[in-house]
């Protein structure tokens, strides 16, 4: 009996974005049902670049609304178990112990690490992001998750976790699966700026909770060909935002290439290839939409959800935790101290 689990998930620090979806949250919904599935609410990962009390007050409003984001994906609530990570205190423990599995020059090179901490308008990388992947590690480990389907900022994580995996199974036995990073066919997706990955904290995404006036005033202003000031100036396809999200989200390929040809001839104007994605888009996430709303009829649900999963997972949690301090000794490291401490308490107690 062993089903492949799976372990991914995202940081409570707003609405997911288009750039999950692509990136995350589709094959999550692919293979929800064929692995077991636990999704973590990052709210520790949160911390690394947000702190604050207010940060801090949001993370139950943000956790509810990216659950229910994820479920109207498509993901079904009965296949899938979401946490809330830091109500869980031994993945910290876990975190603990595997940080003396990596060194400090490796996590240095960890590139997205550099750009969190710059987004967040940190002047030094704080000791918590530093540590970034090693949580994750801690995550995925601490349920023996074999699959992370992950976006590419994400991949060069998944790869410390790798790694940290073998060195512990080769020092102190085998205990951890070493996981599997699944990528999606899209791995990154652009922002609306055409400036760099579509992302929360950068103003350039378009949220899967987006009204469809909301998606369409977003398509209108989005990044093009600077060039191209008039119509009939030849366009640039390739890096093209508009283009991009057209190849990833607009199931009429007829209605695409004759858009690009036209684009590339300067005989389209913006405003129309751009209505064309705004119908898209919204054509994308009208199931979407719908289904949020039967989720959102039934307020407490998505908290009891949360809840539910996040006493399983402790209590898996635990499970691997005992494992993992048998493994390396530390269990009887404490059971030697306590029999020669009650050995000792006898004594005193009867005197000879
Ligand atoms: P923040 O701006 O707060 O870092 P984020 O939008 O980058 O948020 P995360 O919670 O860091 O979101 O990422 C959650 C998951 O979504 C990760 O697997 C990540 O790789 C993926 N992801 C995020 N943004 C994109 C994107 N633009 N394209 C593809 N995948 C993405
Ligand atoms: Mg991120």
């Amino acid at each position: 009996m062993s089903t492949t689990r799976m372990l991914t998930g995202d940081r409570p620090t707003g609405r997911l974005h288009l750039g999950h979806h692509v990136g995350s949250i589709a094959n999550r919904v692919r293979l929800h049902r064929r692995y077991e599935s636990f999704f973590i609410i990052a709210d520790l990962h949160m911390l690394t670049t947000r702190n604050t009390r207010e940060d801090i007050e949001q993370v139950s409003r943000n956790a509810r609304e990216m659950v229910t984001d994820i479920l109207a994906a498509g993901v079904e609530p009965d296949r899938a178990t979401f946490y809330l990570q830091s109500a869980i205190p031994e993945v910290g423990d876990l975190n603990t112990l595997l940080q003396n599995l990596v060194t400090v020059p490796r996590l240095e090179r960890v590139p997205s690490l550099k750009e969190m901490s710059r987004d967040a308008g940190k002047e030094e990388m704080p000791y918590g992001l530093l540590g970034y992947p090693v949580l994750q590690a801690a995550d995925i480990l601490c349920v023996k998750g074999q699959a992370v389907p992950v976006g590419k900022d994400n991949a060069a994580h998944v790869e410390v976790t790798r790694e940290i995996a073998r060195r512990f199974n080769h020092l102190y036995g085998e205990v951890f699966p070493v996981p599997e990073l699944i990528m999606s066919e899209t791995p990154t997706l652009i922002g609306t700026d055409g400036q760099g990955k579509m992302s929360k904290s950068r103003g350039n995404a378009i949220a899967l909770a987006d009204d469809p006036a909301t998606v369409r005033r977003k398509v209108m202003g989005m990044y093009t060909d600077p060039n191209r000031v008039r119509a009939d100036v030849p366009g640039t396809v390739e890096g093209n935002p508009v283009f991009a999200y057209h190849d990833v989200f607009n199931p009429d390929r007829a209605q695409v290439e004759e858009l690009k040809a036209r684009y590339r001839a300067g005989r389209v104007g913006d405003v129309e290839v751009k209505e064309a994605l705004a119908g898209a888009l919204n054509r994308f996430l009208d199931p979407i939409r719908e289904r949020r709303a039967r989720f959102e009829g039934q307020p407490g649900l998505v908290d009891e959800l949360i809840f539910q999963g996040t006493e399983r997972t402790r209590a898996e949690v635990h499970r691997t935790l005992v494992e993992v301090r048998r493994a390396m000794g530390l269990t009887s490291a404490y059971t030697q101290l306590r029999r020669r401490a009650e050995r000792y308490r006898k004594a005193v107690a009867t005197p000879a």
